[in-house]
């Protein structure tokens, strides 16, 4: 059985946005689904729903 502990080769670095609360500055705790009604009528917009704990409230968030 060989080895298969080596450098991987095809590992990709994720580079994460961070998003911050515009309220509290606080980061998003969580990224959330969207609504249905987001879905449906502004599936085309680039929007991104996080809650953010501190202040207990959602917020969509332009990419
Ligand atoms: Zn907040």
């Amino acid at each position: 059985m060989g080895s298969t502990l080596g450098i991987d080769d095809n590992a990709t670095v994720d580079v994460k946005k961070i998003y911050y609360c515009k309220k509290c500055k606080h980061e998003f705790d969580e990224r959330l689904h969207r609504s249905l009604f987001v879905k449906t009528f502004l599936f085309w917009l680039p929007l991104r729903k996080y809650a953010c704990y501190y202040c207990k409230r959602n917020y969509y968030v332009f990419r």
